[in-house]
């Protein structure tokens, strides 16, 4: 078994802790990462909260990881050690089922994706998998990204879900120049959802719950602001989107925002709140609107979203902490006083522990 230590939460009310545990043995088709940098997604604390369900303890969060490859599989040609090297929300997958063949494998219609953490591990050895607040990573070498050694590796990790969550639909709904783009929520997915409409050549307009966030999405690139709490604002803005995509991680109306969406516009929910959606049938049928959501992406178009990223120059906003820090940056996550992601520099787990 390979020794890791990482950050871990021992059940619903605790904070996370120092932890050393075992991942399984490097198989012929795995790599191993050792652990550079990893963002903290709202995902992360939904889970760590188990504000979903069926969150098993202790639990290891962290998807958005980057690293170097330290060790390769006896079959694996795709990485060789010192390469940088990315790990987004999944670890393996089927690989056999027409989803998997297709670049869905989020969607294995064997059930056989294994996420990065909170999750048991059915391709391998059924033990339960650890996340990227750690020293180190086993994954399946096929589900391991190339990242662009052009990009700042200090910031790159948040690309792993945020960037991907927020590309996927924007490139399958083929957002493009002449398109008005709504990104509700400015935090995590949501800045990075401005910066990549905006690359794609869309009008993109912020609406925010956090009026004091107006300059830095104009900062980030987008050319309107909308107060989501001005009611005036939000009636004179009715039928002006062709795509709102929603980040939001809190309970919210969403037929309020429906209301903003032209004839046959597209609402794109990415955000999961605890609570279920209730929307009033009538918010979709004025205007034949469509009401989809988009989860994470597959590991090709994860790819494809790292190298437009480089080709882009985009970045995530990040702010630099010690992973003994990661419980005040939670708090801070749900406080929406964060700019806008938090990334853990790993190298600080060595402080830990001794
Ligand atoms: P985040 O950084 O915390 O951003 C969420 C934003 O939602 C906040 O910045 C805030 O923006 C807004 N918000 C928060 N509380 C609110 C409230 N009570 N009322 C109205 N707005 C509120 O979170 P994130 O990491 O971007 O994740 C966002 C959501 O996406 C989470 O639910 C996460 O689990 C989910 N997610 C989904 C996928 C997927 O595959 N679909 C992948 C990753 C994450 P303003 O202050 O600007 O209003
Ligand atoms: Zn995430």
């Amino acid at each position: 078994m390979i020794k890791s230590k990482g950050y871990a939460a021992k059940d619903q009310h605790s904070p996370l802790e120092y932890w050393e545990f075992e991942r399984r043995e490097l198989g012929p088709n795995d790599v191993l990462i050792d652990i550079l940098y990893s963002g903290i997604c709202h995902s992360d604390i939904h889970q760590v909260r188990d504000e979903w369900g069926g969150t098993q303890y202790p639990i290891v969060p962290g998807h958005e990881i980057v690293g170097r490859i330290q060790a390769v599989g006896s079959e694996v040609t795709k990485f060789k050690q010192g390469d940088l090297a990315g790990v987004g929300c999944m670890v393996a997958s089927c690989g056999e089922c027409d989803n998997c063949k297709s670049d869905q494998q989020q969607f294995c219609q064997q059930k056989k994706t294994v996420w990065t953490y909170n999750s048991v591990d059915v391709m391998h050895d059924h033990s339960c998998t650890y996340g990227g607040y750690s020293n180190n990573i086993v994954a399946d070498a096929n589900f391991v990204l190339h990242v662009p050694e052009t990009l700042d590796i200090t910031k790159v990790a948040p690309l792993l879900c945020a960037g991907i969550t927020t590309y996927s639909p924007l490139k399958r709904w083929n957002v493009r120049k002449g398109h008005k783009v709504g990104v509700l929520g400015l935090g995590g997915l949501g800045h990075m959802a401005v910066k990549i409409a905006v690359a794609m050549g869309a009008e993109v307009t912020m609406i925010s719950h956090s009026p004091r966030k107006k300059a830095d999405a104009a900062l980030l690139g987008a050319q309107k602001f909308l107060n989501a709490r001005e009611a005036s604002a939000i009636t004179a803005s009715a039928s002006y989107f062709d795509f709102i995509i929603d980040t939001v991680s809190a309970p919210h109306d969403y037929n309020v925002y429906l209301s903003l969406l032209k004839t046959q516009g597209v609402y794109i929910c990415v955000g999961i709140p605890a609570a279920p959606m209730e929307i009033n049938g009538r918010s979709i049928m004025g205007g034949n609107k469509i009401l989809t959501a988009s989860s994470i992406g597959g590991v090709q178009e994860t790819q494809d979203m790292l190298n437009f990223c480089a080709a882009h120059n985009i970045l995530p906003e990040t702010e630099l902490i010690d992973i003994d820090y990661v419980n005040e940056a939670y708090q801070r996550v749900l406080d929406s006083d964060v700019k806008y992601r938090f990334v853990i520099d790993m190298a600080s787990i060595d402080k830990q522990g001794k």
